[in-house]
């Protein structure tokens, strides 16, 4: 059985006070699903989140991270550093990450080699522009996108990879993969592991939707039967909202 997650992408959102008060919030809320909760503060509220969730069920990943170990980087933050706060999650490629600081699929493959090295698991983000569903060419994007990062894996590497399908054109627009798409491309991207892999890789692997995933349309995406999970970003903001989500399953 494949683990259902829900996962909160703050983005650059929140200073100190604020994270504090979502924590609060977060740590009230009463959560009615089986799916596994993840939260990614900003790199400077890690370790507060870190240590303000320890007793909770809920886990907390960074946003980024470099692929090197150590070493002249300025600015950078590497697997072993989030290792040493505790943490064990980490979003890679977001669209975001590959729209404004050039992230292709090579420094990908490099930083999902570098997380698995330290044994963390990687939320790996990827997804089609809307150019490229205008032309129907959103599977050929997706499988390239996966196939240049995490096709170099080891079967026994992918149970630390969550796969994450994020339609550039729905993030932080308002605008959402109806179901229906949503269920195709996940349907195709499992199809992909199947033919890769294995029928038991794909089977256990979690692949999450994101694009303006909100209280009130979640359920229906959650319905669909390759949807495994959400990654939220605005609606993870807000405890009420975000927990409403995590509790649509
Ligand atoms: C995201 O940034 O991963 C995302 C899905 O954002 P939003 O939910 O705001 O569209």
């Amino acid at each position: 059985m494949r683990q259902k997650i829900v996962a909160g992408n703050w983005k650059m959102n929140n200073d100190l006070s604020q994270t504090e008060a979502l924590l609060t919030k977060l740590k009230k809320a009463t959560k009615t699903s089986d799916s596994e909760v993840v939260v990614a503060p900003s790199f400077t509220n890690l370790w507060h989140a870190f240590e303000a969730l320890r007793l909770s069920d809920i886990e907390v990943a960074a946003q980024n991270m470099h692929y090197a170990e150590k070493g002249a980087f300025t600015g950078e933050v590497s697997a072993k550093m989030l290792r040493s706060i505790g943490v064990g999650t980490v979003i890679l490629g977001h669209s975001e990450r590959r729209a404004y600081f050039n992230e292709t699929d090579a420094l990908l493959a490099k930083k999902v080699d570098a997380a698995l090295n330290e044994n963390m698991r990687v939320i790996f983000c990827f997804g089609e522009e809307l150019k490229d569903r205008q032309a129907g060419n959103q599977e050929n994007i997706v499988a390239s996108q996966i196939k240049n990062a995490l096709f170099h894996l080891k079967s026994s590497q992918w149970k630390h990879i969550i796969l994450a399908y994020e339609p550039v054109w729905a993030i932080g627009t308002g605008e959402t993969a109806s179901p229906e798409q949503a269920q195709d491309m996940h349907a195709f991207i499992r199809s992909l592991l199947r033919d890769n892999y294995s029928d038991a890789l794909a089977d256990n692997t979690s692949i999450l939707y994101g694009g303006s995933v909100k209280p009130d349309n979640a359920k229906e995406i959650f319905s669909k039967p390759d949807v495994d999970g959400g990654l939220i970003g605005g609606a993870s903001l807000n405890a009420k909202d975000f927990f409403a989500i995590v509790n649509a399953f």
